[in-house]
């Protein structure tokens, strides 16, 4: 049985963990064997997005080509895990549809949360009005109405939200059980 293709998205504020579930997500996974690869937001805004800034239009297009790439790698069989805080429903949705086997990801922890870990020191910066449209704080975020997953990581343990996206990515069939072994 080959491994089918999906795309993970995981949409969430600033520091609510997105990337840190995703890079444990992405480890468990190789370690099983399975093709990955990740789209991480910071990352894909040095190079195939680069140049886009933060207005509405500007975060669409950025969703958008990050969905066109995992659209692309999709179809080829490949899991990507997106890291995106893309907080805009109807994007997400549109993207979602294109895609098809597309698991979208809430990672949600409340914005006081988010604020105090600041892991990037960006909500200071956006307190402080040095940075602008800054989502959670000038800019809005809008919720997955009916996320696949939702992982409260205020409440739960990494170990634990990375668990739910696994233990749904088998319940949806996206993890078929073949040795390692056969696998290239
Ligand atoms: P994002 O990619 O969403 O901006 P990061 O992953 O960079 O967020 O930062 C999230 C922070 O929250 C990290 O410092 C991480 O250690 C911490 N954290 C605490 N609990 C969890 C959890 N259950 N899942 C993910 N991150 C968590």
């Amino acid at each position: 049985m080959q491994q089918s293709g999906a795309t993970v998205w995981f949409t969430g504020l600033s520091g609510a963990g997105k990337t840190t579930i995703t890079q444990a997500l992405a480890e468990n996974l190789r370690s099983q064997g399975y093709k990955l690869e990740i789209l991480d937001g910071d990352v894909v805004r040095e190079n195939l997005t680069k140049g886009l800034g933060f207005s509405k239009a500007d975060r669409d297009e950025n969703i958008r080509r990050i969905g066109f790439v995992s659209h692309l790698l999709t179809k080829h069989g490949v899991i990507v895990l997106v890291s995106a805080i893309s907080p805009y429903r109807e994007i997400r949705e549109e993207v979602k549809q294109k895609i098809g086997d597309f698991v979208e990801v809430y990672v949600n922890a409340p914005l006081a949360v988010c604020e105090g870990r600041d892991v990037k020191g960006l909500y200071k910066r956006a307190r402080s009005g040095e940075i602008k449209s800054f989502t959670g704080i000038d800019d809005p975020y809008e919720p997955p109405l009916n996320p696949t997953v939702e992982c409260r990581t205020d409440l739960e343990e990494l170990s634990e939200s990375v668990a739910k996206v696994v233990n749904k990515l088998e319940e949806l069939g996206y993890l078929p059980k073949t040795p390692v072994a056969e696998r290239v």
